[in-house]
C-alpha cells in the first residue's frame, strides 16, 4: 500500500461517496455510504440506484444495503473499509460491534436448558454465554444457531462417595440431578464438532430454576434441594450455591 495509491484511492471514491474514516464509531442505523442520483439516467429505479452503489462499495459484516441504496450500519460499532484486489473493485464497508459476539470456548460459563436426562447423559441446550459488558457480568443470548451441550454423570458434582452409586439406584446422580426443563449454570470444558461438553462440577454451578409439576417456580432451598414457590413442594437438584 503506497501513499500514490491511497491518495488515488480517495480521490476516486471522493467524487461520489460519504463514507466515514475508519474508526469511525457508528449507532446501528447510521447511514455509512450512499451514491447520488444518476445522472446518465432521467428515471433511475431502485434497482439501478442499488447496482449503482453496489458497484462502488458493497455492504460487509454488520451494514446492510437499504432500499434506497445507502450502505447503512446495522449495530453500534466502528467503521473499516476495505479495499478491492484492484483499483476498479468496490469498497467493502463494514462495521465491527463495540462488545463482539462472545464465542462459546472451553472455560465459558453458560446458561443451559435441560433437554434430556438419562443416567449416564444430560443433553443441554447452550442459551447464553457469562461475558463481561461494561465490566459487569452479563449473559448474552446465543441467537446463530442452536447449541447442544452434555454432561457426563461423572462431570455433575464435586461431591464423591466410597461407593459411587449404580445406575439402578435411586441415589445415582444423573437420574436426579438435572431434569428436563431444568435451568443450568455450567462451565464448557472442551468442544466436539457436533457439540459442547459441560460440567457443573463446581459449587456455583448447577440448577438455577426448576419448573413445577404445578407450573409454579421451584428455587434453590439449599445446595441439593428445589422448593416450589406456590404449593412447597421440594425436589432433589444439585444446585448452583448462590
Ligand atoms: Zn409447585
Amino acid at each position: 500500500m503506497t501513499n500514490e495509491g491511497n491518495a488515488h484511492s480517495g480521490n476516486a471514491h471522493s467524487q461520489n461517496t460519504n463514507a466515514p474514516l475508519d474508526g469511525t464509531l457508528v449507532a446501528p442505523g447510521t447511514p455509512l455510504y450512499s451514491t447520488p442520483p444518476s445522472s446518465n439516467s432521467s428515471s433511475p429505479t431502485t434497482a439501478n440506484a442499488a447496482a449503482s452503489a453496489a458497484a462502488s462499495a458493497l455492504p460487509g459484516p454488520g451494514t446492510f444495503l437499504s432500499p434506497n441504496s445507502i450502505i447503512t450500519s446495522t449495530l453500534k460499532g466502528y467503521v473499516t473499509t476495505q479495499k478491492g484486489p484492484t483499483s476498479s473493485s468496490p469498497l467493502t464497508i463494514s462495521v465491527t460491534p463495540v462488545n463482539p459476539l462472545p464465542t462459546l470456548s472451553p472455560g465459558s460459563l453458560t446458561l443451559c436448558l435441560c433437554l434430556r436426562s438419562t443416567p449416564s447423559t444430560i443433553t443441554c441446550q447452550i442459551l447464553s454465554i457469562l461475558t463481561s459488558v461494561n465490566s459487569t457480568p452479563t449473559f448474552v443470548p446465543l441467537k446463530t444457531s442452536t447449541h447442544l451441550g452434555q454432561i457426563q454423570s461423572s462431570d455433575i458434582t464435586t461431591v464423591s462417595t466410597s461407593s459411587p452409586p449404580s445406575p439402578d439406584s435411586p441415589d445415582f446422580l444423573g437420574l436426579q440431578s438435572y431434569r428436563p426443563s431444568d435451568l443450568l449454570l455450567t462451565r464448557i470444558t472442551s468442544s466436539t464438532p457436533s457439540s459442547y461438553n459441560l460440567s457443573t462440577a463446581e459449587d456455583c454451578l448447577g440448577v438455577i430454576e426448576v419448573k413445577c409439576q404445578c407450573g409454579g417456580k421451584m428455587v434453590p432451598e439449599n445446595f441439593k434441594t428445589v422448593k416450589c414457590k406456590e404449593c412447597g413442594r421440594e425436589e432433589e437438584r444439585k444446585v448452583a450455591k448462590p
